[in-house]
């Protein structure tokens, strides 16, 4: 039995004072029990006043990233372990964005998932291939590499999350097709059930890349999605909550 997890990237938006009214409302909406587990991962300057904010409620906190050394030179950045710090659950480790505008190669996101399991928290570890990669029928093996690569020594998944999204289907308003998002869910479930064997079977695959709330029932009623991953329709909270309920089915 996997809860569905639906969460909400806000990549580089909102002040603080704009992260407090989004969250203030999505309380009011969420009510006491959303039957679903609800994610929000603010920047990282929102992560305070959304931690104080949170912590009375069911709903979790996520960091877009974070380094996996525990500290030392690294302008700029800032570690696992100090986000976990402020209550966060969830750190997004290996973003298309953060693999091609920052330069992140599967090595240093293996390690950002292992700095991310040994703090305690829970990895959503995302993969996907561009568009040139599936037109030359490449999406599976890389799929498989990045896979591969993130968890070549974890040996314990607990908490691990998957986030299947398909790079051209990001922030494009262009989502996969349905069966494709299945067939690809499927193949990865396959993968960790001969990886982590019974173990395996628990981790949660959501599926991102233009998930709005009149597509969302499409993608979160497949047997191997548990889950969203949402960026633009997510900068609302109404919107998002939409995208919530459609998970509860
Ligand atoms: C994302 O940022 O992970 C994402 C899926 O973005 P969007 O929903 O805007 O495609």
């Amino acid at each position: 039995m996997r809860i569905p997890i639906v969460a909400a990237n806000w990549k580089m938006h909102k002040t603080i004072p704009e992260a407090r009214a989004y969250l203030k409302r999505l309380i009011e909406l969420a009510g006491q029990d959303p039957g679903v587990e609800v994610v929000v991962i603010p920047s990282f300057t929102a992560l305070p006043a959304a931690a104080a904010l949170l912590a009375p409620t069911p709903l979790g906190l996520g960091a877009q990233d974070a380094r996996p050394e525990s500290a030392g030179a690294y302008t700029g950045a800032v570690s696992v372990a100090q986000v976990a710090d402020l209550g966060v659950r969830y750190v997004l480790c290996g973003h298309s964005e953060r693999r091609k505008l920052f330069g992140e190669d599967d090595a240093l996101v293996g390690r950002k998932v292992r700095a991310t399991l040994h703090h305690g928290l829970a990895p959503i570890l995302c993969v996907g291939e561009t568009l040139d990669e599936r037109k030359g029928g490449r999406a599976w093996a890389v799929v498989e590499r990045q896979l591969g690569e993130a968890l070549a020594s974890v040996g314990d998944p607990d908490g691990l999350v998957i986030a299947y999204e398909p790079v051209w289907a990001i922030g494009t308003g262009v989502a996969a097709q349905p069966p494709a998002a299945q067939a690809m869910a499927a193949r990865i479930r396959g993968w960790l059930r001969k990886r982590f064997g019974s173990r395996g079977e628990a981790i949660r695959i959501q599926y991102g890349g233009s998930v709005r709330p009149d597509n969302a029932r499409e993608f979160l009623s497949l047997p191997d999605v548990d889950g969203a991953l949402v960026g633009g329709a997510s900068l609302d909270p109404d919107a998002f909550w939409a995208i919530v309920r459609a998970a509860r089915g």
